[in-house]
């Protein structure tokens, strides 16, 4: 268990609604600094079986490292220290290092990285309850109770919405919010052969094909694992993605791909596909906070998956917000420097991923445009604009102090 320190801070006691990856963060974050947070999960036990493979940036790295799992996490990850840009023919348009003096971002299964959050919270002292599903909120002047969809209620000093690009706490805090938007991308992916001449493990590959992008890198366990984005226009559900046989998947992926290599190959020889649907991204939330509710991760800030810092930046405002609650008076100037810390940051993230999946979702005419015209420019811009570290500088260099005061 962890030592209960008596709070200077607004709180003593914390909801955290959703046990994904700002739930156990925020929670292990305020016990460390004296409040008692108990984590409530929609599902009816862990989801250590749930979702495919994601990238955890240096920064993210940094902020885990302020609630002492960084170390942990890095473990189950493979280093990433290299991105290479192709073009459709797989040939290197140009490669980006990891900068230095940081460590290499760190691609892991995310079952695995939820599996050591929740270990991590429950050796911190933090109560895990599961079938918990937020349906209402009900405030008093004192304190603020989640009401859950099997009838049973809990109450505490403050209710932090970590739950997700769909989330429920969203609405409690203001019914009129945005949900998630499709980016006019589909993400599919998959397991393959290995490929000659594409490096480690440690190189990822990212190639514009002539009519959809695709990423693929050496399994470190063999073979290749690789993912592609389909340009799609509009909402595609889950349960409608999923209801489209394999076979039809692979078809379309075939034809998206003809011509474009290494795809070509690995499609050729891919027996089953992994769907992950249409991508998404959150619009700007107007409202991260209200009386006694705050949100935090997706639930606030999504940047669909193509900014490859969906995780990292959850854990750096769980952390944050977290320093707010435990350095500041009253909840109304903590949830405002929370705020104020991290908004502008987020936003900045969220519109370059925006770009991202644009230049994604670019028609063939747009596409060969971009080809031409990278293909005149690239070596220039390598050196200049596309430089690692103007590109990731900023993303990648934050860190977080935990022991430095915020002031509001
Ligand atoms: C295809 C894909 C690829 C991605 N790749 C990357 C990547 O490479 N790198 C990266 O950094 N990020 C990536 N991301 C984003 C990353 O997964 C998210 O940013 C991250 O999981 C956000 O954490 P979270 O805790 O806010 O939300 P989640 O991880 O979604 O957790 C939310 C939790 O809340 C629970 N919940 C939902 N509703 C309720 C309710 N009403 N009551 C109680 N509990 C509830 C859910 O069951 C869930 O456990 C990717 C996302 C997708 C979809």
């Amino acid at each position: 268990m962890g030592e209960f320190v008596r709070p200077g801070g607004a709180v003593r006691t914390a909801l955290v609604i959703g046990g994904g990856v700002a739930g156990p963060v925020v929670a292990s974050a305020l016990v460390k600094a004296g409040v008692e947070a108990t984590v409530y999960e929609a599902y009816a036990e862990p989801a250590d079986g749930v979702g495919g493979v994601l990238m955890v940036a240096p920064n993210g790295l940094n902020a885990f490292d302020a609630i002492g799992v960084g170390e942990r996490v890095a473990e189950i990850g493979h280093p990433t220290t290299t991105m290479v840009m192709e073009d459709f023919r797989g040939r290197a348009v140009f490669a980006m290092p990891g900068l230095p003096g940081l460590p290499p971002s760190r691609t892991m299964w995310r079952p695995d990285l939820y599996r050591v959050l929740n270990a991590h919270a429950a050796e911190t002292g933090v109560r895990v309850e599961y079938g918990k599903r937020i349906v209402d909120v009900r405030e008093t002047p004192d304190d603020v109770t989640a009401v859950f969809a099997d009838g049973t209620t809990a109450t505490a000093d403050v209710l932090i919405g970590a739950d997700g690009i769909r989330s429920t706490v969203r609405t409690l805090v203001d019914p009129t919010a945005p949900g998630p938007e499709p980016v006019g991308l589909l993400g599919l992916g998959g397991h393959g052969p290995a490929v000659d001449g594409i490096g480690g493990s440690e190189t990822m590959h990212f190639a514009q094909g002539r009519r959809a992008f695709f990423g693929y890198w050496a399994d470190p366990d063999g073979g290749t694992l690789w993912f592609s984005n389909l340009p799609h226009q509009g909402a595609l559900s889950m349960a409608d993605a999923r209801a489209v046989p394999g076979e039809e998947w692979l078809r379309r992926l075939r034809a998206a791909h003809e011509g474009d290599h290494p795809a070509e190959v690995l499609l050729a020889a891919a027996e089953t596909v992994q769907v992950v649907g249409a991508l998404e991204i959150l619009p700007t939330i107007h409202r991260w906070y209200r009386g006694r509710m705050v949100l935090v991760g997706d639930a606030v800030h999504a940047p669909s998956a193509s900014s490859g810092q969906g995780v990292s930046i959850t854990v750096e405002s769980a952390v944050q917000l977290a320093r707010c609650l435990r350095d500041l008076p009253d909840l109304p100037r903590a949830f405002a420097a929370y705020e104020r810390l991290r908004r502008p940051r987020v936003e900045k993230i969220v519109a370059g991923a925006r770009r991202t999946n644009n230049t994604k979702a670019a028609g063939p005419v747009a596409r060969t445009v971009n080809r031409v015209v990278s293909k005149a420019l690239v070596p220039v811009l390598s050196r200049t604009v596309f430089s690692p570290e103007r590109i990731f500088g900023e993303m990648h260099r934050h860190t977080i102090d935990w022991d430095a005061r915020v002031t509001a």
